[in-house]
């Protein structure tokens, strides 16, 4: 289907366009011009949202879950390949969602029965219920288009919540925005929820960012992206009158331990294994194992080796933005000038292509250069090869916050790892053995999140059902009549 995008901003119900426009910069086929978002609207659409919430937090859960899935089931025209894919993840999470609230389990709605006659002084009935915060802003990843994006992860939890959604379009994908916001405005339309339940403002200007999260009417935001731009958005919601939660899904290195039985029966496919998890999407996810850590010898010569073999069968591949491509050549020759670093694998790239690159270099140079430990985003690893197994663990506390922490092993290896463990599960959300991180499920038991630097708010999870927690505040009504009690604390 050839689909042209109008170029326009989706604000409570209306289309709008705008004089100023910026022009996208696709990696193949024709560039379009959209829209420049503006304070103005960033303030007409948080108004409608607010004006919204009060009849969209009272709908009932069934009513949500059927626009939910709506949503969900409306995409059409999108490019295919990983897409596909994506869609299908996009849409599973919706109707995951749209099922979980229909349960109710996220509501964690409790009930004290009063206590007439309690000595010295009667107890009166106390009732707990999660009610939904208000509206909430969301920016969604340039890498994940559909499923951390427009009507992604963060909307998705939204919406379930209860809360009206302010999207800031991102400028590297604005017409997949626009089309998934006429899926949304389609949905929403059909299952009658109120016409500021959901916005899209594109961007191409930063200040319509900081405007948004800034909005006296927004009560949290969802944000996935660099950890440069989490860190200034989340300091301008601190920094508010009234400050908020913001929730930023940010970049990780997500380490793997090699430990030492494990190593020695399967070098190789862990090596080459681990070569295809770094470069699966260019390199281009916040779970990439980007950093393996091996006790120095043979097995972990073997193990370098069949990731370099692996990793030199890859053909170049096309990065998701110019911006992303600058910043992983400026990565691979910030390693190339290092002394701490060797080079195993030197591909040369340019432009918006990406060639993978694998460095390697040893615990005491690590340990000696925080910089080591900075995310590169695209298809780079690093090999970091330590003196002895009880090395690993000094490696281990050494790591700032992940998403993910994985260990290879094998039953000899079991000491090693048990004392590994405690370290890891104060270092990441996700830990994961005989695996690779990159591929999140999206299930009830998924975390994805992790002490910062990995997200600014640990102790939630951007990924998975318990990700509506994140929209949801608890109220206690104490003495309440039955009328007047929220629908879902009836009995
Ligand atoms: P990004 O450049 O930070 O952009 C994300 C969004 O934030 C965009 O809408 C961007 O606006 C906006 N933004 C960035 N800096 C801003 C600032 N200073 N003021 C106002 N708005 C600002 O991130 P990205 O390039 O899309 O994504 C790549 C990064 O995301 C990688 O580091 C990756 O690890 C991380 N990531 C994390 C996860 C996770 O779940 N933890 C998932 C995917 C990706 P513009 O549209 O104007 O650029």
């Amino acid at each position: 289907m050839n689909w042209t995008p109008s170029g326009r901003h989706f604000i409570a119900g209306e289309w709008i366009a705008g004089t100023t426009t910026f022009r996208s910069e696709p990696a193949h086929g024709q560039a379009h011009d959209f829209a420049v978002g503006t304070t103005e609207l960033v303030d007409r659409a948080c108004r409608a949202a607010e004006a919204a919430f009060a009849a969209f937090s009272a709908t009932t859960r069934e009513k949500r879950g059927e626009a939910v899935t709506l949503i969900g089931t409306q995409e059409t025209g999108l490019p295919e390949g990983r897409l596909n894919g994506e869609r299908a993840r996009t849409t599973g999470q919706l109707r995951l969602f749209a099922d979980h609230i229909r349960k109710g389990a996220h509501l964690d709605a409790r009930i004290d029965a009063a206590q007439p006659d309690r000595q010295p002084a009667p107890r009166p009935e106390i009732r707990l219920v999660q009610r939904p915060i208000g509206p909430v802003a969301v920016f969604g990843a340039s890498n994940f288009p559909l499923a951390f994006s427009t009507a992604g992860g963060d909307t998705a939890a939204a919406l379930a919540a209860g809360c009206p959604v302010v999207v800031k379009g991102h400028s590297a994908h604005p017409g997949t925005g626009e089309i998934i916001a006429e899926a949304i405005a389609a949905a929403s339309e059909r299952t009658g929820m109120p016409a500021g339940v959901f916005s899209l403002i594109q961007g191409g200007r930063r200040d319509v960012g900081t405007a948004l999260v800034t909005h006296p009417a927004i009560k949290a935001v969802g944000f996935t992206g660099s950890l440069a731009g989490g860190r200034a958005l989340f300091d301008l919601c601190a920094q508010r009158p009234e400050p908020i939660p913001f929730y930023g899904e940010l970049g990780s290195v997500n380490p793997m331990f090699l430990l030492p039985a494990a190593t020695a029966a399967r070098a190789e496919a862990i090596g080459s294994g681990w070569a295809g998890s770094l470069t699966l999407g260019a390199g281009q996810f916040c779970t990439k194992p980007g950093i393996a850590v091996v006790v120095d010898g043979p097995e972990a010569d073997k193990f370098t080796s069949a990731a370099k073999a692996a990793l030199e069968k890859v053909a170049t591949q096309t990065m998701l933005t110019n911006g992303i491509a600058t910043a992983y050549h400026d990565g691979v020759d910030r390693l190339r000038a290092s002394n701490a670093v060797a080079p195993v694998l030197a591909a040369e790239s340019a432009g918006r292509d990406a060639a993978p690159n694998l460095f390697e270099t040893n615990g005491s140079a690590w340990l000696a250069d925080h910089s080591l430990s900075e995310e590169v985003f695209g298809p780079l690893g690093l090999v970091v090869r330590v003196g002895s197994p009880e090395k690993m663990l000094a490696l281990a506390e050494s790591f700032q916050g992940q998403l993910t922490a994985t260990i290879h092993m094998d039953d000899a290896d079991l000491r090693l790892a048990r004392d590994l463990l405690p370290i890891l599960e104060r270092k990441a959300g996700r830990l994961l053995v005989n695996g690779f991180p990159t591929g999140v499920e999206v299930v009830d038991s998924m975390v994805h999140g992790g002490p910062y630097p990995a997200s600014t708010n640990f102790g939630a999870t951007s990924v998975g059902t318990m990700s509506i927690r994140r929209f949801l505040r608890p109220v206690a009504y104490q003495n309440f009549p039955a009328d007047l009690l929220p629908q879902d604390l009836r009995n």
